[in-house]
Order: structure tokens, then sequence, then C-alpha cells
């Protein structure tokens, strides 16, 4: 058996991430990916001259694809060209009130005093705390391996502890600062993509609003898809096999080792190393065996995060009024997501968001045309067993159609040309999402840091784990940090394993 092959199921973000960094440290890398194309969840869609990216729709800390190329002998400015978003998303409430943020402070501060005159001050306190945050979560916690809550609360520093949030929901860490509860609705929003709510999510979490208007957003030039693309491209440059069109159908292990794979024609590849980028509760259920079969016995999945319906409309006109993200919040947003996340229900006020790409990268869509995606977040597949899901998607479109009509933001059925709508079952069967969760294991104080689905095995040794299921989390930033954590896991196996 070859002691340098490695393999890496699954070409998702974190996949494609961590096998650059295994090439980059000699190893023999075999990439397996079910799909005819990578990018797993950050895929593409094109017919008729539209362009639609299937999930992700922003770039944001550019520096962390920077920092995977340079290692991979480029840099993210040779791989890909930015087209800077700002004001990137504007907030819309039912009384038609509107918040929309930027990284241009005096813009911002004008947007937070219009909706509160004490707020331009508060948004500077904002600021100032959130950086302290942010700064000691990157520094110390998000991007580093950590094996026990001691060795990650002795790097956060205990005296630090109260200050990263942890002790209080978004929500009130967000009314330290603001007294508008527009801005701490907005800003808080960005929770339901962690898989809770602002008002049950721990106060760190305000570091990812920051993180956006601190650092800002960008699109790549032809969609997120060539920031997929160019994470593929590099990875068969520096000699990673890429093989898609090639389901795996296990991850096999003997005497507690991992042994390679099968795949699911039935051919053997043997490696004594296996990082697994499906959803890690997919790979402990659905992947794993043994000698004796599949090895999920007492396996307890985590919790995770909404799912969601996607739409992707070829809309036959322009739409000026719609920002390159525009979110549509609901009249009381913690009974929306009691709703939707404590109550397994579609909320009644749905809260969602719709993103026109084709307004910063005019190719995305022919002439006069515009590429819509609409976001609609939704129970889980196990919470709504029942669900007619084709028909929920019409009803939730509708819905929608209504609420933008509502703002004087029109899109009639007879503008849609032509569309696709994802279910969660469909994201699920297309990528292997647990339960059709959008955005993976939920991000509540009892799933992150040390507490999160670990990047190693307990049971399997060789075998490790990368995506947003695991340490960081979700998101394509995180995804690629954790393709490198995966790394750093291997490397540090390897030597131990050589030196016993
Ligand atoms: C609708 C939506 C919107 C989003 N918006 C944003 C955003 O704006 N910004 C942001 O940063 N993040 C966003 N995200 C989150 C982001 O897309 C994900 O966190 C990230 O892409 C997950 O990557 P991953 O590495 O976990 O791999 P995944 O995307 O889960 O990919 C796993 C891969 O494994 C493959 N696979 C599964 N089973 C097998 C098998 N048996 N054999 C071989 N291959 C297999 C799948 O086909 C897939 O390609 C969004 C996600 C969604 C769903």
């Amino acid at each position: 058996m070859e002691t340098d092959r490695a393999i890496v199921v699954g070409g998702g973000v974190a996949g494609l991430s961590v096998a650059i960094q295994l090439a980059v440290r000699d190893y023999q890398v075999s990439l397996f990916e079910s799909n005819d194309r990578v990018g797993g969840r950050a895929n593409v869609i094109e017919f008729d001259g539209f362009k639609f990216d299937t999930g992700p729709s922003l770039l944001n800390y550019p520096w962390v694809f920077d920092e995977l190329f340079k290692a991979a002998g480029t840099s993210l400015s040779q791989e890909l060209e930015l087209i800077r978003v700002d004001p990137a998303i504007k907030f819309y409430w039912p009384d038609k009130e509107t918040f929309q943020p930027s990284s241009d402070l005096t813009r911002l501060s004008e947007q937070c005093r219009r909706l509160d005159p004490r707020d331009s001050v508060g948004l500077f306190n904002f600021l100032r705390d959130a950086r302290r945050k942010y700064n000691l979560s990157f520094s110390r916690l998000v991007s580093s391996n950590s094996d026990s809550p001691l060795s990650w609360l002795s790097a956060a520093g205990v005296g630090n502890l109260r200050k990263l949030g942890l002790f209080r929901s978004m929500d009130s860490q967000l009314g330290k600062h603001f007294h508008s509860s527009k801005i701490r609705e907005a800003l808080g929003s960005y929770g339901m993509y962690l898989g809770g709510s602002p008002y049950d999510l721990p106060g760190i979490f305000s570091i990812i609003p920051f993180g956006e208007l601190e650092y800002g957003l960008w699109l790549p030039s032809g969609g997120m898809y060539s920031l997929i693309e160019a994470m593929e491209r590099v990875a068969v440059r520096i000699g990673v096999d890429v093989q898609t069109g090639s389901p795996v159908k296990s991850i096999d292990s003997t005497n507690g080792r991992v042994a390679g794979i099968t795949l699911a024609d039935g051919s053997i590849e043997r490696a004594q190393v296996v990082v697994s980028n499906v959803d890690v509760p997919t790979t402990m259920t659905r992947l794993l065996h043994t000698e004796t079969g599949l090895t999920s016995n007492g396996y307890k999945p985590p919790k995770m995060t909404p799912g969601v319906i996607t739409y992707y409309l070829a809309v036959d006109r322009e739409l000026p009024k719609l920002n390159h993200h525009s979110v549509f919040l609901p009249e009381d947003p913690k009974f929306a997501y009691d709703q939707l996340m404590k109550q397994g229900k579609v909320p009644d006020d749905l809260p969602f968001y719709v993103s026109v790409a084709s307004n910063t990268d005019h190719s995305l869509a022919p002439e006069g045309k515009s590429a819509v995606f609409l976001l609609a977040p939704v129970p889980l597949m196990s919470q709504l067993p029942e669900a007619d899901w084709e028909r929920m998607a019409d009803d939730l479109k509708s819905k929608m159609f209504r609420r933008m009509n509502d703002h004087g933001i029109s899109i009639r059925e007879s503008d849609v040309i032509k569309q696709e709508a994802w279910s969660p079952v469909d994201w699920s069967k297309e990528f292997g999402l647990f339960d059709g969760s959008a955005f993976g294991a939920a991000h509540n104080l009892r799933q992150i840091g040390p507490f999160r689905p670990r990047n190693i095995s307990s049971t399997v040794s060789g075998l490790f784990f990368a995506g947003a299921s695991t340490t960081p989390g979700t998101g394509v930033p995180m995804c690629v940090l954790s393709g490198r954590m995966a790394a750093d896991r291997v490397t540090e196996w390897a030597r131990k394993e050589l030196a016993t």
C-alpha cells in the first residue's frame, strides 16, 4: 500500500481545497466526485444564455483564497478577476422601511442614522467591538485545529471569553450598540444561515455582518462558479487527479484503519489517507464501512441548519430596482425563525432573499434580460416527511412575488421564460446533503469550536473530514480553511504514524 497516496471523496469547496493542500505537501492525490462537475453546492446552471450560481452568490475574505492559490504557486489575482459589489445588500420590511449597508463608512453611517439618529455613534462602537471579536477569532480560534474544550479555551484566553460574546445572544450583542430594531434584525438575519435565530445564537457571530462591511464583497467575473473552475484548474495543474462522474459507494476500513474506497462501479482504490468532503453525517451514516458493513451504529447526527428551496429564473426583462442581493424580512422575525427552526414549519411571514447577479455581471444573462435567484428557507426533510415540495415551491414563489410587488418590484409569471427550482430533496440527492440541510451542521454554542464535529475520525485511523459540517463551519471561505485544516491534521497524523 502506498503511504503517500491520499483520496478525497467529493469535489466541493473543501474537497478541492484539501486536495490542493495535500498535493502541495507531496501527496499523490485522487479526488472522486459523483457529479459530472466539481463544486458541490457552489455549482452552476446554464441555459439559453443565462448562467446561475446554484448556491453562494458573493465572495468574501478574498485573502483566504489568495493564501490557497499562493500555496499552489499562483495567486487569486492571477486566477480570477473580481468585481467589487458595494452596496451589495438591501433589506426590506413589510412597513416599506429599507436599510442598505455599505463598506463606505459615510454611507453606512448615514443609513444607520436614518433609522435611529443615535445609531451612527452605535455603528462605530459596533465596528470597534466586532473588530476585536473578529481579530481574536481569526488569530486564535477559527483557523487552527483544536483537540479539546480546554485547549480551545486556552487558545481563546479565559479572559477573552466574555469579550468574544459567547455568553449573550447575537441579537443582544447587536442591541448593545444599535437602538434601531431594524438594524438589529438586518444584521442578525445572517443567523438563519448558521442554523439558529439571532435570539439564540452566540454573540460572536456578529463578526459575520462585520466581516462583510469591513472587508467587502465581490463577484468573480463570470459568476461564483469561476472560482470553482479556478480551484479545479489549479488542483489539476499541481497534479491532483480529478475524477468526475465517479460516485463513491463506501469508504472502507479494516482493523480500525482506513483501507481506501469502493466506487459505485465496484472498483477499489487503496490509500492510507481518505478525506471525506461529503457532508459529515452523510459520510457517517451512508459511506463508512468496516469488514462487517456500515458502521453508523450509535452515531448521533448533529443539529442541522434548515433546508432551502432555490429558484433559478430566466426573466425576460431588466430589473434595475433590485440590488445584487435583496433580503425581505418579516414583520416579526423572532416568530418566523421560531416557526422555521423550533416548530419545523414554513414561516407564515417568510424571510427570503433575491439575487440578480446579472445586474453586477451583465454576461450572466442575454441583453435586456435578468438571471434571478430566489432563496426561501424551509424545514428539513425529516420535519416535513409528507411534503409536496413541488407544490410548496409554486406557492412560495407566488408569495415571494407578491411580497416584492408590495415594494414596487414586479416580476410576473409571464416574465419568466424558463425556470428551475430545487427543493431540499433535490439538494440532498444531488450533493448528499444530510436531511436536505442547505448549510450543514448548525452553529449553536454546542456545535462550534471544539464541540463541532471533528475533522479527524476518532474510530478509524487515516480518515479525515473537510466541509461545511466540520470545523470551522459553513460558507465558502470557511470551507477553504476547512480543507487546509484537514490537511494539517493529515500531516500531524502522518508524523505520528512515522514515529511509531
Ligand atoms: C443556496 C445556498 C446559498 C449559499 N450562499 C452562500 C454565500 O452566499 N456565501 C457563502 O460563503 N456560502 C454560501 N453557501 C454555503 C456554501 O455553499 C457551502 O458552505 C460550501 O459550498 C460547502 O462546501 P463543502 O466543501 O462542504 O462541499 P459540498 O458543497 O457539500 O460538496 C460535497 C461534494 O461531495 C460530492 N459527493 C457527495 N456524495 C458523494 C459520493 N458518494 N461520492 C463522490 N462524491 C460525492 C457532492 O456531489 C459534492 O460535490 C450557500 C449554500 C447554499 C446551499
